[in-house]
């Protein structure tokens, strides 16, 4: 029998190649995105442009999804790296990629996402509401009023999935799927009548509402959905999912969430339409010939000049000449008294009074406790400038007695009205206040400055590239949920 030494040299190699190898598997932690992500310092979200999103806001990053990374990105200590795509297509698409981590985007978790894609926790939940132009088309109030019509939504979407479940019920429903649009531009085309009736989720239509009068809900289709994060179905994804659980539970406990939730979805939801309406057109007839001054006047103090500039359109509708029955005067409404003690002169000379409640305003601000948080603290110094600090202070007193956080504008809100009944202002230092005024007056000063926000954030809004499918790679053209 011929040695066979080759066999004994390849064990040799390979015995020891095996357990390197093994050892190395074991050790090996590429199929750990969540320990890469530490390594690299960053972790990439996937996001899109959209009010509920993500938006620069002078320069700053902003918006809801953006807050909830960015806290979580401090949370596991790496830094944030925000990736705006246009269209659902592009999320799953990176995602899959492997170009970003995950994705954060008021993405719907759905069944058929479900293949392809693993959630974080939940955050909120929406409805789909289908809406129509009630200027242009008659009023549909039913899944068979939507028969017939013209309509439009994003291609990949929660939307398209819901109209492609009620087509088994409704066959004769139809609709066209975009791939290179977004929510901003369905909205568009339904106020320019290129389509009949779009779907939206509820947070993003009341956070567009003021800018589109005439949409009115046809139909809230099913049940509410929840929203979420998506990462790739991986199981390199599960330490990640899995911190994403430690972070929400904190930050549903802490009070961060629901604080979040109220500052981005809250107040468009309560305001009338026709202050809106007046409000938007004072901004093309009054706010060009005060809008110098109170950039002016903002860049003195320090301020964001649409925030001043909400806070005069509350007080005067940005009249110089404002007078009210009770003597107070000028575009900042001041009282004798406050203007006095602030050295205002002529309380209707604009820039006077502009100076006066600016420097007014950031007194107060400079008086909130130190516990109280922008930017709360903001709507706390407002709700001081209409009621005074005492009776601030007062409820304050009363939410922490009624087993609320006094340093939240959200829990401080829902006392102060009870500073109109006895049975509770009797036990303050201050006394009887019309406590339901400040929570009103912060409402619609945040209303107003969310408008002003909104108008420029879409004025200078670069448009979407736009996408000619019949260019694109064969792979590209493929749905996503048609894998
Ligand atoms: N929630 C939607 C989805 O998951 C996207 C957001 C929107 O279209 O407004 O498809």
């Amino acid at each position: 029998m011929r040695p066979r030494p080759n066999i004994l040299k390849i064990l040799l190699i390979a015995i020891p190649l095996t357990v390197v190898a093994v050892v190395f598997s074991y050790w090996d932690d590429s199929d750990n995105r969540l320990q890469n992500i530490r390594e690299a310092g960053v972790i990439r979200v996937l996001t899109r442009n959209a009010a509920t999103t993500f938006y620069e806001n002078q320069g700053t990053p902003a918006g809801f999804e953006y807050q909830l990374a960015k806290g979580f990105a401090d949370h596991i200590g790496v830094k944030l790296k925000m990736i705006p795509v246009v269209g659902l297509e592009q999320i799953f698409y990176k995602l899959e990629q492997g170009d970003a981590d995950f994705a954060a985007a008021g993405l719907t978790i759905t069944e058929q996402r479900h293949k392809r894609m693993v959630f974080g926790p939940s955050y909120m939940k929406i409805k789909q509401l289908f809406i129509y132009n009630r200027r242009l088309t008659q009023t549909m109030n039913s899944i068979e009023s939507l028969i017939g019509k013209r309509i439009g939504v994003m291609a990949n979407s929660s939307h398209a999935e819901l109209l492609s479940a009620l087509q088994q019920n409704y066959p004769k429903l139809e609709w066209k799927e975009s791939r290179d649009l977004e929510t901003f531009d369905l909205l568009e085309q339904l106020a320019d009548g290129q389509i009949d009736a779009t779907v939206v989720d509820s947070n993003e239509f009341y956070a567009n509402r003021a800018f589109y009068p005439d949409f009115r809900i046809a139909l809230s289709a099913g049940k509410p959905v929840p929203l979420a994060w998506a990462m790739f179905r991986d199981p390199a994804n599960e330490p990640l999912r899995q911190e994403m659980e430690v972070y929400f539970k904190t930050i549903q406990e802490n009070g961060k969430l629901a604080r979040l939730i109220d500052r981005y979805f809250s107040f468009s939801e309560r305001q009338s339409f026709l202050s809106t309406h007046t409000f938007m057109l004072r901004m093309e007839d009054r706010l060009p010939e005060v809008k110098g001054m109170i950039e002016q006047v903002a860049i003195e103090y320090d301020m964001d000049w649409r925030f001043l500039a909400a806070i005069s359109y509350q007080e005067s509708h940005w009249e110089a000449t404002a007078k009210s029955p009770t003597g107070v005067r000028g575009m900042m409404m001041l009282t004798r008294a406050t203007a006095e003690e602030l050295g205002v002169e002529d309380r209707l000379d604009p820039m006077e009074s502009l100076r006066g409640g600016a420097r007014y305003f950031k007194k107060l601000l400079a008086r909130i406790p130190s516990g109280v948080e922008q930017p709360d603290r903001g709507w706390f110094a407002l709700a001081a400038y209409n009621i005074g600090l005492g009776h601030l202070e007062d409820a304050r007193v009363l939410t922490e007695k009624n087993g609320g956080n006094p340093d939240l504008w959200k829990d401080v809100r829902e006392n102060l009205p009870l500073l109109r009944q006895a049975k509770w202002y009797k036990t303050t230092k201050y006394g009887f206040a019309r406590g339901d005024e400040p929570v009103r007056y912060v409402q619609n000063i945040r209303h107003y400055y969310s408008l002003l926000t909104w108008d420029e954030l879409n004025r200078y809004r670069i448009p979407p590239p736009k996408i000619v499918s019949d260019y694109l790679p064969e792979a590209l053209n493929r749905s996503f949920l048609a894998f």
